[in-house]
């Protein structure tokens, strides 16, 4: 699953933090202050505040055929030859990734809404599938709270529901239930595109399938999602979170590998946080939670899970929510965060399969903490770095040239540029990657 092989996710709580330190020193674009419409000021940036970019237009598609229409015009103007073009979503990136400087950026929350459920029978079986089609620029709380009706739910989440589906399915998608069912992105069967060259493609596993796998998780590099079939479960009613803390690094991470072998949990997070702001002492948090429609059941699978657990019992904070409560547990936490941004405390995710994992936590804490960049260092020694330890890949990276990415795709880079060359050769689509020069 390839949310594991990533090892870090850096948790929302962190993406805020890196917001905390503005630092204009990314090559970043004052906005210019003659230009004040709050919404289209809002184009120029995101949700790290850190860099700000103004495009020099503003689309807001209502359908693919829009977008379609000014790829295929931008590709063959002689007079728009450096023009870029970047779909953005509910716009929760933290580096200028959904950003555009002197080109367009396209709202794509501004798309026809578009949320449908439906039903398939699988050849050669029985049985028959239930999705959701939902459109690129639809938040996951929607998503959500439609599905709900029909007593229905997606199987993987992100922490945080306030992203658009185009959005997350262009990086991978990643929250508890990732251990069992992989990220957001193997929960798709089916995409709607448009791609670099304006056209408009459907594409899944066996259809078009260089772009279906192209576009989940291709960082907005290929095409632009607008609609994305996702595979549904029934939803549970309520569910029983717990969260268990640790100071034993071995103790923690022996739980974490305990859990994921026995499988019985439904979602599953582990978190390294700083003991507080000041220090360098840190310690581990367990985070899982169990699905449930009988209660007595539920009870069981957790008094199974404490008594096998290397901590103590009564150190275990227990909570019984309904299950939309659960999923939409971050909204408050986020929105308080982005609202009074007073806190720098640091906090890392980790997935505690790496069977290399060693106890990673003895280094300095950067002196010049009021700066995003080193919290970027100070993660990165937290899990050992990209080059050793963890053999961790950041998820969500943000790098300033085209020779780091070639690092950090390894051997897969030959294949994603081979990728971009078929379905956008002119490297228009999200230049805020930094991944690809536009070409004439
Ligand atoms: P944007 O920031 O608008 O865009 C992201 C990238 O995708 C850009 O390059 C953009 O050009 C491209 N893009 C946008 N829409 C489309 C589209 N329809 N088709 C093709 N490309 C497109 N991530 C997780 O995996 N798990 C989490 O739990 C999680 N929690 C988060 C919590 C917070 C508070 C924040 C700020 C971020 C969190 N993230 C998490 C990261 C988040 O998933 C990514 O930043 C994601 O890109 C945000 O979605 P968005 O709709 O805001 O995308």
């Amino acid at each position: 699953m390839p949310s594991l092989l990533l090892s870090l996710q850096l948790k929302a709580l962190l993406l805020h933090t890196f917001v905390l330190f503005l630092s204009s020193s990314f090559g970043a674009h004052p906005l210019p202050t003659n230009q004040s419409s709050s919404h289209y000021a809002n184009l120029t940036t995101d949700y790290g505040r850190i860099i700000y970019n103004y495009p020099s237009e503003a689309l807001q598609p209502k359908g693919p055929q829009d977008i379609s229409q000014l790829l295929k015009s931008i590709s063959s103007s002689p007079t728009r030859n450096n023009v870029t073009v970047a779909p953005r979503g509910a716009g929760h990136s933290t580096y200028g990734q959904a950003q555009a400087l002197d080109g367009t950026v396209m709202d794509m929350r501004s798309l026809t809404p578009y949320i449908q459920i439906g039903e398939i029978q699988l050849v050669a079986s029985e049985n028959s599938t239930v999705y959701v089609d939902a459109g690129g620029g639809v938040l996951w709380i929607e998503v959500l709270n439609e599905t709900l009706r029909h007593g229905l739910t997606p199987r993987s989440w992100t922490d945080y529901l306030y992203l658009t589906v185009g959005g997350t399915l262009s990086n991978a998608g990643i929250s508890g239930q990732a251990y069992k069912y992989g990220p957001q992105i193997a929960n798709v069967m089916e995409l709607d595109v448009v791609t670099g060259k304006g056209d408009i493609v459907t594409c899944s596993e066996k259809e078009n399938s260089e772009l279906f796998y192209g576009a989940l998780g291709g960082l907005g590099q290929f095409g632009i999602i607008t609609r994305a079939r996702i595979v549904l479960e029934p939803a549970p009613q309520r569910v029983k979170w717990a969260r268990i803390p640790y100071d034993d690094f071995n103790q923690f991470a022996a739980d974490e590998e305990q859990l994921i072998k026995l499988g019985d949990v439904n979602y599953l997070e582990g978190f390294i946080s700083f003991k507080d702001n000041n220090s360098s002492d840190v310690y581990y948090t367990l985070e899982f939670a169990i699905y449930y429609n009988n209660e007595g059941d539920a009870q069981k699978t957790l008094d199974q899970v404490l008594s096998q657990s290397n901590s103590s019992r009564s150190m275990a904070n227990i909570t019984d929510v309904s299950y939309f409560d659960f999923l939409n547990r971050n909204q408050k936490i986020i929105e308080v965060a982005t609202a009074e941004p007073t806190t720098n405390k640091t906090m890392a995710m980790v997935d505690a399969t790496s069977r290399k994992t060693k106890t990673p936590m003895s280094r300095p804490r950067a002196e010049a903490i009021g700066n995003a960049e080193s919290m970027r260092m100070e993660v990165r020694e937290l899990v050992g770095g990209r080059e050793g330890g963890m053999g961790a890949k950041q998820y969500l990276p943000y790098y300033k040239d085209q020779n780091a990415w070639k690092l950090h795709f390894g051997e897969k880079w030959g294949r994603f540029e081979e990728l971009k060359s078929r379905f956008d050769p002119l490297n228009i689509l999200a230049p805020g990657q930094r991944i690809f020069q536009r070409r004439p």
